[in-house]
């Protein structure tokens, strides 16, 4: 199980710039549970937006945004609301959004950060990685995670040393930065390059101090 907790409404609203018609899906698995995601989460984030004057194009609660081909089959039905959609926004944790964002061709946003429980991948792990960063910003980079696919873990663009596209800590791996400008360039994202993304904030990756006491009772008895 991956654990997350919903971004601040505002920072979602920033992070939605001018995209008017949202499309809205959320998670009815792990992020459920965590009360992030579901059908709760869903309703509360579908009436904000609406107050905020964003119009909300259609909804989907999916099981598990983790798994790619139930995403793909869920979406199946909703594929002409999505791309007359600026945008899709998911209650899910890192490896949903990733996992989303391979099925539909359109910008997915995270409306919540993934924090660290020590590793684990959701519950249908594929090639998506999540660092549990607790700050999540797959809406800058089209859906790919920086810090698991770039080997620097870069936030702002590439290093410069990559070599026929592979890069140049492991010549094995494409370059995540360079499948980052292909991605966002396919979307016509390219502007969100042009934002600067602050230095990690290490701190954020941990649980709250409640949710360790619950977590961690008996290792730290
Ligand atoms: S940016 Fe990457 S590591 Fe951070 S929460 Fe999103 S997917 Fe996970
Ligand atoms: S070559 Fe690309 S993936 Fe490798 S460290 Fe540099 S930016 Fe990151």
């Amino acid at each position: 199980m991956l654990f997350t907790e919903n971004k601040p409404f505002d920072e979602v609203l920033e992070s939605l710039g001018n995209d008017k018609n949202i499309f809205l899906l959320a998670c009815n698995g792990c992020a459920e549970t965590c009360e992030t995601g579901g059908e709760k989460a869903l309703s509360t984030l579908r009436t904000e937006l609406k107050k905020a004057g964003r119009k909300v194009t259609d909804t989907c609660l999916v099981d598990f945004l983790c798994n790619k081909i139930l995403v793909a089959t869920r979406l199946a039905r909703h594929m002409e609301q999505i791309q007359q959609s600026d945008s899709v926004l998911a209650l899910t944790c890192g490896i949903g959004v990733q996992a989303v964002a391979k099925v539909v061709n359109k910008l997915v946003r995270p409306a919540d950060n993934t924090i660290s429980l020590g590793g684990l991948q959701g519950l249908w792990p594929s090639e998506e990685r999540c660092e549990a960063c607790g700050d999540c910003v797959l809406d800058y980079t089209g859906g790919l995670c920086p810090l698991t696919s770039c080997a620097k873990g870069l936030l702002n663009g590439p290093c410069g040393g990559a070599q026929d596209g592979k890069c140049e800590v492991d010549s094995e791996k494409d370059c995540g930065w360079l499948k980052i400008y292909e991605r966002l360039e396919k979307l016509e994202r390219l502007d969100n390059l042009k934002k600067f993304q602050k230095a990690r904030d290490h701190s954020k990756m941990m649980p709250s101090a409640d949710l360790r006491k619950t977590l961690f009772y008996d290792l730290e008895r």
